[in-house]
């Protein structure tokens, strides 16, 4: 393996000369990259990181290479090993105690303190997930050979007591993406401008969004490495923020705190934090802040989903340049943030910044003297920190044991088996213990089937499963008694169950469920086609759930004439619901439902006679999805979801909009969670590359509206809906505009919603869980003009519940949405319009809804070519 990368190391001209049958000697980053890192206006590039840390660890004996995983785009998640050679001598013995250390089930009190006096303790550190926040990457090189080269007897004694795992990038998709534009536009006006895309295929900056529910490969990388193979006590992660705030953020975190975590985590954190604050203090670094602007309150980021794998986490945030452009702040252009009125001397924040030149460079002596606090922190707190790590485990171990709850269960027969079979496989991922029971067993006045999955509180990583799993109750804290409270600042609930639809119940006291097997492998079993199939007439398909459109897709494909049944089918003692697909008889149809049945697990019959006549005909249909040059979260999210339900689609750009025939091209066009402005403005003239600048323009937005005229499907996502509602002049009213934050506040909750039995209903409950955030909520205005031919009319399809909407999170002002429209049908001209008040389809994760946004595509209505 070595000789291979000292190999690769001399043919990429990373090393002047090598001396025969000695060491290679290791190239400063200067010498490697021809530039200082940080230097203005120079980047490290992915392949020159790769093969840096690569050459290091061919030369050096302290340095050794990991794979964590691929990425998205295929590439490598690798990290350098650093540690003494002593410890690298016997890494995988230091490896293998970390994974007996994190589950004391096993291993006794007396037998982890015998560990616990030889380990060093593992710490992760985690560069730029966030692309654009690019210093740390730049910061990596320099770090690791200093840890590589440094005679000095503290950075050896440190590295005899940590195992440190450093990831130069933790996004390198996104780095490739943000150094090839930064290069492409240096020396012009638009060097070190945003880009006009995402810094990652699919997801943006929510590439650090997605720790629990991991659909981004990065995601499922990251937690095989973490919960599977290393265990890391700590990890950092090395962000960046806006340029006129503080000058580095480190923690203590703000409040709030998630109960459900050991408190050992927050003290840890805090001294860490403190360490890095004072190694920053002694080299000088002013403006450093703590105590402010950041909590872990939610779950998903990459930096607080190991929190309930009792991995004490912290971030840094070092105020941005422009990419490697440098910037200067004048002092009164410095501004405050949440817990950071302004920037006078406080006791978190000592040592005000001046004001002046702010460069690349700058932020990589910061994130440098950060690492250096850090790792010295962690090396003279080893002992601690491997001990804890053990005895955290034992405390949830034990609260398990307890109960209150004692364990979630998660009965066979859910309404939608593929959201109960990635709610489990996450959990599994995540390092959660599922069992399955053998017999039936009964709970109080519930009997359970076998094949019942059990999550036993009983385990080391409960907290992580506890808070996906239960209803959150967001803290009503006041800064002082009687202050007004302090509201939620992200995401408030997010409970898995409520989000997937799929049937948990908490269960509080012990129960003895009979004989169980771990599961460790979450399948569907393949569904039957019962009749006769070789003379059926037509098929009918349970298509309940989101299978239920990857069954569309595929029959729909094959050339199937396929339709929704809009009311119940008993057949031969089973009854389908409306919503259930009908497909008729013809060449190819009995393999392509038998095919669907068996791949998604769908039930479906063989039948005779006459088909039923109480249908909706379901078409091939042809989807745009909108993609604006303001580069959007949510698009990426939508056109991940569409690839991931087999949906045919393209993107269509603001140029394409305005070209206009967009009827002949499309039956449905999406567009993304987007404001109207922004949608309609873009970006503004001299910000941007001129390719990139203006949005769709009046011009492109008339162009929608004659596509809907002409009988396409308009479908808007949660804040685009406000463009659908001026375009085609709905007689509806936001009942959320113009509301205070007293009157409204939804930060980002599960909430009730209550639907309409209708073909864009079809596959759904008529009561389910969306999640809203900063959502709005329609009403029906009378005009007068009603009736009238060519008018848009509105149809209210779902609403949020009359009372008690919320369900999980936190939601003031209640009464200003319930019984209100979050999901309504425009009709106008040929066309009509789908909208959603809130995100049906929210970061991949609220899978209880995504069938709603389906079936506004699959419903629409195919255009005369295609018919
Ligand atoms: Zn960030």
């Amino acid at each position: 393996m070595r000789t291979t990368l000292i190999a690769i190391a001399v043919a990429a001209g990373l090393f002047a000369a090598v001396p025969q049958a000695q060491a290679p000697a290791i190239q400063t980053p200067e010498a490697a990259f021809g530039h200082r890192m940080g230097a203005d206006r120079e980047l490290a590039d992915w392949p020159g990181l790769q093969r840096y840390f690569e050459a290091v660890a061919a030369a050096s004996d302290r340095v050794e290479i990991v794979d964590a995983g691929p990425t998205t785009e295929g590439r490598r998640l690798i990290g350098a090993i650093v540690s003494s050679p002593e410890n690298l001598a016997r890494l995988e013995e230091i490896r293998t105690n970390a994974l007996r250390l994190a589950d004391p089930r096993r291993l006794d009190e007396a037998e982890a303190m015998t560990i616990a006096e030889r380990q060093p303790a593992i710490v992760a550190l985690g560069m730029s997930i966030h692309a654009t926040e690019i210093a740390a990457t730049q910061t990596a090189p320099e770090l690791l050979h200093t840890l590589a080269t440094s005679n000095d007897p503290d950075v050896q004694r440190t590295l005899r007591d940590i195992v440190l795992i450093l990831f130069p990038s933790l996004n390198p998709d996104g780095h490739v993406i943000t150094v090839d534009w930064y290069r492409k536009w240096k020396g012009t006006e638009f060097e070190g401008s945003n880009m006009p895309w995402l810094y990652h295929k699919y997801v943006g900056h929510d590439i650090n969004r997605d720790a629990f529910m991991m659909n981004m490969a990065e995601n499922r990388s990251l937690s095989e490495f973490f919960y599977k193979r290393w265990h890391p006590q700590v990890f950092l992660t090395m962000h960046q923020m806006g340029p006129r705030g503080a000058r580095y953020f480190v923690p203590p975190n703000l409040d709030p705190i998630d109960r459900n975590y050991d408190p050992l985590v927050w003290r840890t954190s805090g001294l860490l934090g403190h360490a890095m604050a004072l190694a920053l203090e002694e080299d000088g670094r002013t403006g450093v802040l703590q105590n402010a602007l950041y909590d872990y309150y939610w779950p998903g980021y990459e930096d607080s989903a190991p929190l309930g794998h009792n991995t004490v986490t912290l971030l840094t945030e070092a105020a941005s340049v422009r990419i490697a452009s440098p910037i200067t702040v004048a002092a009164d252009q410095l501004t405050g943030g949440r817990g950071f009125p302004d920037h006078s001397p406080s006791t978190t924040f000592p040592n005000p910044w001046p004001g002046g030149a702010w460069t690349l460079r700058h932020i990589v002596d910061y994130n440098l003297s950060a690492a250096r606090g850090f790792i010295n922190g962690a090396a003279r707190y080893r002992g601690e920190l491997v001990r804890n790590f053990y005895r955290m485990g034992r405390k949830q171990v034990e609260l398990g044991t307890k109960g209150g709850p004692f364990a979630f269960i998660i009965p066979p027969g859910q309404f939608d088996p593929h959201a109960a079979r990635k709610l489990e496989e996450l959990l599994l991922q995540g390092g959660v213990e599922i069992r399955r029971t053998l017999e039936p067993f009964r709970y109080r006045d519930t009997v359970y089937q076998n094949g019942a999955d059990i999550v036993f509180m009983a385990q080391p990583f409960r907290a992580y499963a506890k808070t996906l799993l239960e209803v959150q109750q967001y803290p009503v804290r006041r800064l002082a008694p009687g202050a007004a409270v302090d509201r939620p600042y992200d995401v408030a609930g997010w409970t898995l169950p409520l989000q997937m639809n799929v049937r948990v119940d908490q269960v509080d006291q012990y129960f003895d469920p009979g004989p169980t097997t771990p599961v460790d492998k979450v399948t569907i079993p393949p569904g039957k086609v019962w009749g006769d199939t070789r003379r059926a007439d037509y098929y009918v398909v349970d298509a309940r759930g989101n299978a239920g459109s990857i069954a569309i897709n595929r029959l729909v494909k094959t050339g199937a004439a396929v339709s929704f049944l809009t009311a119940p089918m008993p057949i031969q003692g089973y009854t389908y619901p409306a919503g259930s697909l009908l497909v008729l008889d013809a060449k190819g149809a009995r393999e392509a439902v038998e095919k669907v049945a068996n791949d998604l697990g769908l039930r479906a019959t063989a039948s005779t006679g006459r088909a039923p006549t109480s249908t909706h005909p379901l078409g091939r249909t042809r989807v745009g999805l909108y993609k604006p040059w303001v580069e959007s979260i949510d698009e990426g999210w939508t056109r991940w979801l569409l690839e991931q339900y087999e949906f045919e689609f393209e993107n269509i750009a603001d140029a394409d909009v305005r070209k206009g025939g967009l009827r002949q091209r499309f039956d449905a066009i999406v567009l993304p969670d987007i404001g109207a402005e922004r949608m309609v403005g873009g970006h503004a003239a001299g910000t941007m590359p001129p390719a990139y600048v203006g949005g769709l323009g009046m011009e492109g937005a008339d162009m929608l509206r004659q596509f809907v005229d002409a009988g396409g499907t308009l479908v808007t996502l949660d804040s685009s809906s406000e463009l659908a509602v001026t375009l085609l002049g709905a007689p509806l009213r936001d009942a959320t505009r113009g509301l205070s934050a007293n009157d409204f506040f939804c930060p980002g909750s599960i909430v009730r919603l209550e639907l309409d039995e209708d073909p864009l209903t079809f596959g759904v409950p008529r009561e389910t869980a969306g999640f809203c955030s900063f959502n709005t909520a329609y009403e029906i205005v009378p005009r007068s003009s009603n009736g009238d031919a060519g008018v848009t009319t509105a149809r209210i399809i779902g609403r949020y519940a009359k009372s008690n909407v919320l369900m999980s999170g936190w939601l003031e002002g209640e009464k200003a949405i319930a019984g209100k429209g979050a999901m309504i049908e425009l009709k106008s001209g040929q066309g009509r319009a789908v909208m959603f008040a809130f995100r049906p389809q929210h970061r991949g994760q609220a899978h209880a809804t995504f069938r709603l946004f389906f079936n506004a595509i699959h419903t629409a209505r195919p255009s005369q070519q295609r018919q």
